[in-house]
């Protein structure tokens, strides 16, 4: 068996939505279609990167931690004398930013100069909002790695800033086109972002940031308690679990309409042209005998509901036919309604032993001489008889 696989956030979230999608991406190392927004974030998160790094003032790290940046050791101050709110002016901005464009995945020259032109005009105002605000970042788009419990995740960071007061706040940008407080406060990426940051510096995480770069909106929240980081424990081990196992059913969903591989994938895959009649057939047969199914369950209840009319109106249990006889036979359940009397059994540190309810544990109960008698037959007296009849079909050549 391999070894645990790492999982950075994309590709856990790209596991969750379709594990064959991952193996195509992962293991296969399939490329996917360059798309424009996704160059776009790129080139916008490189410029923001070389922007905000002359701030950088590294933080204190725990013993062992993953170490992409300096240390506070070995850091010095640049000695370039600052020429813009981060030792670069706007005119070298927007010359890295014409730099590093790239014109990959763009459907059209029009979309391009759009996108382009969003971005300039983006970063011209995130760096006058540098110039009235400087953030105090101890890392730039930072690569953490860290066991969670066991499960090795890995993440890049955007940025971590110190916290005026102590501790550290995760920022992430985002470039589309809408985001909310909400987006943050269940943001999977944040969460895990926040388990990395805490695993590898020593100060804790005060404030976790979706940055909004069309609005220069941050979103920020609080960190997240350590019980709401279980749930997302969980699905990570489920993920983990699952890439170990080498499980990559297709799971079709709404991710199928921007997925690269819908030629390959068995799910979108045509039938061969030899096949077609023969299996058209099939799906014919199978569709009549489905509705011949839903039509015969129908009648089938309908004649029981009259069977069971009859007997009761007659008092008799046995109904002959001409090649057999219908025979009434019931079932017998018990249901005990406890919701009341949960308190007081709480109390008296017996919920425990009715925890699921069922008959043969409240009987257990009711029967237990050491318990008060008049809880007893209050709890006896919650129980309620259920009974439901259905019909046997007795052939005298087949059962004898
Ligand atoms: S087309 Fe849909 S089901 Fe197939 S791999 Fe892609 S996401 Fe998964």
């Amino acid at each position: 068996m391999s070894s645990t696989p790492g999982l950075s956030y994309s590709s856990f979230h790209t596991y969750l939505e379709c594990p064959l999608r991952w193996k195509y991406l992962y293991v296969d190392r399939l490329p996917e279609t360059p798309r424009g927004y996704f160059s776009f974030g790129r080139v916008v998160h490189t410029v923001l990167e070389e922007l905000l790094r002359p701030l950088v003032v590294p933080g204190p790290r725990r013993a062992g931690s993953t170490d992409s940046q300096r240390t506070l050791d070995e850091w010095q101050p640049k000695s370039r004398p600052l020429s813009g709110p981060a030792g670069m002016s706007r005119e070298e901005m927007l010359a890295l930013y014409d730099r590093s464009w790239t014109a990959d995945g763009y459907t059209s020259a029009e979309e391009e100069t759009r996108y382009r032109n969003l971005g300039r005009d983006l970063l011209l105002r995130f760096y006058d909002q540098l110039e009235r605000e400087r953030p105090q970042p101890v890392a730039v788009e930072e690569h953490l790695e860290a066991r969670w419990d066991g499960i090795p995740i890995h993440g890049y960071i955007d940025r971590i800033d110190r916290v005026a007061g102590g501790g550290l706040e995760v920022v992430d940008y985002k470039t589309s086109r809408e985001l909310s407080a909400a987006d943050a406060l269940e943001s999977d990426q944040l969460s895990l972002y926040q388990v990395l940051v805490e695993s590898n510096y020593t100060e804790p995480v005060q404030g976790l940031t979706l940055y909004h770069l069309r609005s220069l909106t941050p979103h920020r929240v609080p960190p997240r308690e350590r019980a709401s980081l279980t749930s997302l424990y969980d699905r990570l081990g489920t993920v983990s679990d699952g890439i170990r196992a080498q499980a990559y059913e297709p799971t079709p969903g709404r991710q199928c309409s921007r997925c690269d591989f819908r030629a390959i994938c068995p799910e979108f895959r045509s039938v061969p042209s030899g096949d077609e009649a023969r299996l058209k057939e099939l799906v014919d047969r199978f569709d009549r005998l489905r509705s011949d199914e839903e039509r015969i369950g129908t009648e089938l209840r309908d004649t029981a509901a009259a069977l069971h009319h009859a007997a009761e109106e007659l008092g008799i249990h046995r109904l002959p036919g001409s090649r057999s006889v219908a025979v009434r036979r019931r079932d017998e359940t018990w249901q005990y309604s406890l919701d009341g009397l949960r308190p007081e059994l709480e109390r008296l540190g017996l919920a425990g032993r009715v925890s699921t309810g069922r008959p043969e544990e409240v009987r257990r109960l009711v029967r237990d001489p050491t318990v008060d008698p008049e809880l007893r037959r209050r709890v006896a007296g919650t129980g309620a008889r259920r009974v439901t009849w259905y019909w046997d079909l007795e052939r005298p050549d087949r059962d004898g």
